[in-house]
């Protein structure tokens, strides 16, 4: 199975949720979890993994040979991501746009083309006691997440719970991460703006077609504007985290809810199973 762990916004305490969910489910199943939040990831700080492989992710972009290039410009006409400008006697490649597609260089007229390897981030494996982790990490100014979220995704274990610790947000890369997932857990904040981004991450993962459930954090009491919201739409609220001193100092010292409060534990397993259920149902 596979469980993703996104938000609409960022600092809802996803990685919270995640590494908890991890942690506790540790000694229950076998689980591995992969930071897709490539940009920024952080579940490490909470896992704390010993890291024993790192590979490169390159994409091919192209590298002009003029000994045959004649200029004629169908390689800027291909480009869908206008990542190629001809002016007389030379051809701009930016690297920084190239989507690494191939188009270019397939279609070149006179075979000019050829492609080499750029490098745009890393992906990291290894183990957390018996969690398998891997991460990416998306070398700082690259523009484009998804290739190297594609790789992340590409190491997930089908022999094991796979949790995946998404991007916050609703653009590409997460559309990207939570696809294929099983099941999507969102996690959210009982505020108007975390609803407002709430709203646009359930929109999401329904297009996608995958079901969905919701762990509201810093709950307060009293505050029901995302549990109303969720009765209004059939979503389960799974968990609810209180806003509560304790665990942000835990989380400020890298210390995740389920193990810094191992009461916690016992909610995290039990949302695991209500979710394996819903899974088993569709299934
Ligand atoms: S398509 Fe090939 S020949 Fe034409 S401008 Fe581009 S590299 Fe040169
Ligand atoms: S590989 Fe694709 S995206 Fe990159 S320059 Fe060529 S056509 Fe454009």
């Amino acid at each position: 199975m596979i469980i993703s762990i996104a938000s609409g916004k960022g600092g809802t305490g996803k990685t919270l949720v995640a590494t908890s969910l991890a942690i506790s489910l540790r000694n229950e199943e076998k689980v591995q979890l992969l930071d897709c939040d490539v940009e920024e990831p952080d579940s490490h700080l909470f896992l704390k993994p010993a890291i024993t492989v790192s590979e490169p992710v390159c994409i091919p972009v192209p590298k002009v040979d003029y000994a045959r290039c004649t200029f004629c410009g169908e390689c800027a006409r291909v480009c869908a991501y206008k990542a190629i400008a001809v002016v007389p006697g030379s051809v701009l490649i930016f690297d920084q746009l190239c989507h690494g597609c191939g188009a270019c260089s397939y279609l070149c007229p006179e075979k000019a083309i050829s492609e080499e390897g750029r490098e745009m981030g890393v992906v990291e494996s290894g183990r957390s006691g018996n969690i398998e982790f891997v991460q990416g990490r998306l070398i700082v100014g690259e523009a484009m997440a998804v290739p190297v979220i594609r790789r992340v995704k590409q190491k997930i274990n089908r022999n094991r719970t796979a949790l995946l610790d998404v991007s916050p947000g609703t653009s590409c890369p997460v559309v990207n991460a939570v696809e294929d997932s099983d099941y999507c857990l969102l996690v959210t904040e009982p505020t108007p703006f975390g609803l407002h981004d709430l709203k646009l991450a359930v929109e999401t993962v329904r297009k996608l077609g995958i079901p969905c459930g919701v762990v509201i954090n810093r709950a307060v009491d009293g505050e029901t504007l995302v549990n109303d919201y969720c009765g209004r739409e059939g979503i389960s609220v799974w968990l609810e985290i209180p806003l509560d001193r304790e665990i942000a100092r835990l989380y400020s010292n890298g210390i995740t809810l389920a193990e810094g409060s191992p009461g916690w534990q016992a909610a995290f397993i039990d949302v695991y199973k209500r979710i394996k259920g819903v899974v088993n149902g569709i299934k």
